[in-house]
């Protein structure tokens, strides 16, 4: 199969390899659409066992951009970058230099910001040769860590989730989490504040007695999350936890997370609805993280500082997005996941608001 009829290319304008020999940088850089602005999305560095590995998982994130930043109405465009290596042993700034100067090639079409294996502190490297780098911190427009604004949507997203699925508040309500890194702890304790009894898991032991200390949450062992007894499941670790084989084992009412790719696969999807679960759609729910990135771009573009007050109004529209969602879920008797996938489709060669 050639690159233009792989399924994962559908949609994309343009796709850029990078080479640099002295400093052992190969990256791909994909911009799925720029129809709404310049492309954005983090980089991944992984150890992939291809270069035709790494360009599927480029091209399958980048679009999953266009849908996320579409959904969250900014004014940008999809794109992704991975860098293929291991981020434990192959960093260097010299890497990240030259990663920096094929940003810079692409011609301000595409913005980085972190991802899996990538840290603040190497993107500063990058900088040094771009400026379409964000996710910073230590200068004016720095936008910070995005966790906590991805786990305030994700949050106000199970709130909403729980008044339609239950009709009540999330006090005395039992949340899952599974994944108490940078996410899942933010929200465990903002769930924890209102009310809500956890159960948490994490192949992170210390992380995970960390979080259930300050929280009184009740701890099970990785492959024991799926069977928690729960009226809410929170995926917030990698992807594809709601799968074949774990679906028929969640008692949960509610799936709603900050995981990205939570559904292994679209039938997946359709299978939650059928057994009369409500999935708030990932890509909707976990929107706040890159709406904080977007700050940064806007406040760097402008010249002005970060402005947190646009990242609230942002996010507040992004939950009547998701509102949006199950409302239309509910009238038209289709799974949210399908109804969200046809609003970002419609949404992405639109204008932002
Ligand atoms: P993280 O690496 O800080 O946390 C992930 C946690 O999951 C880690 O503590 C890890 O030990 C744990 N984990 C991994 N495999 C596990 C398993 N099988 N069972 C239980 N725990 C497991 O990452 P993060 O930044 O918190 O992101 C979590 C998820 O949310 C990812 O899917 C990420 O792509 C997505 N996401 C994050 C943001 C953000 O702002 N950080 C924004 C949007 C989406």
């Amino acid at each position: 199969m050639t690159l233009f009829d792989s399924p994962a290319f559908e949609g994309h304008e343009g796709v850029h390899a990078f080479c640099d020999e002295k400093s052992g940088l190969k990256c791909i850089i994909a911009v799925h659409s720029t129809a709404r602005g310049p492309a954005a999305g983090g980089c991944r560095m992984w150890p992939y066992a291809s270069a035709e590995a790494a360009l599927e998982d480029a091209l399958r994130l980048s679009r999953a951009m266009s849908y996320k930043n579409a959904m969250a109405d900014l004014e940008l465009g999809g794109g992704k970058a991975v860098i293929i290596g291991d981020s434990r042993t192959a960093k260097t700034p010299a890497l990240f230099e030259a990663f920096g100067r094929a940003i810079e090639d692409v011609a301000g079409k595409y913005w980085t910001a972190e991802d899996v294996g990538v840290s603040p502190a190497d993107l500063m490297h990058a900088r040094t040769q771009t400026r379409y780098v964000a996710g910073l911190t230590g200068h004016a427009a720095a936008s910070g860590d995005p966790s906590p604004v991805t786990a305030e949507g994700v949050f106000r997203g199970i709130t909403l989730g729980v008044r339609r699925a239950l009709n009540r508040d999330l006090d005395g309500v039992t949340v899952a989490i599974q994944g108490v890194g940078h996410v899942g702890a933010y929200l465990a304790d903002k769930l924890h504040a209102a009310g809500a009894k956890l159960i948490l898991t994490d192949v992170n032991d210390a992380a995970l007695a960390e979080v259930a200390g300050r929280t009184g949450a009740r701890v099970v062992a990785p492959a024991a999350i799926f069977d928690a007894e729960a009226e809410v499941f929170a995926p917030c670790a990698l992807g594809g936890a709601i799968n074949a084989e774990t679906l028929p084992r969640l008692s949960a009412k509610v799936i709603a997370g900050g995981a990205n790719n939570q559904l292994s696969d679209p039938q997946i999807g359709r299978a939650v609805y059928d057994r009369g679960l409500l999935y708030l759609p990932d890509y909707v729910i976990n929107g706040g993280g890159i709406i904080n990135v977007a700050g940064e771009i806007r406040a760097i573009e402008r010249g002005e500082a970060f402005d947190p007050a646009w990242v609230e109004l942002k996010l507040a529209r992004l939950m009547q997005t998701l509102e949006d969602v199950l409302d239309r879920s509910k009238s038209e008797l289709r799974p949210t996941h399908e109804v969200a996938g046809e609003m970002a489709r419609a949404r992405i060669n639109q204008p932002a608001l």
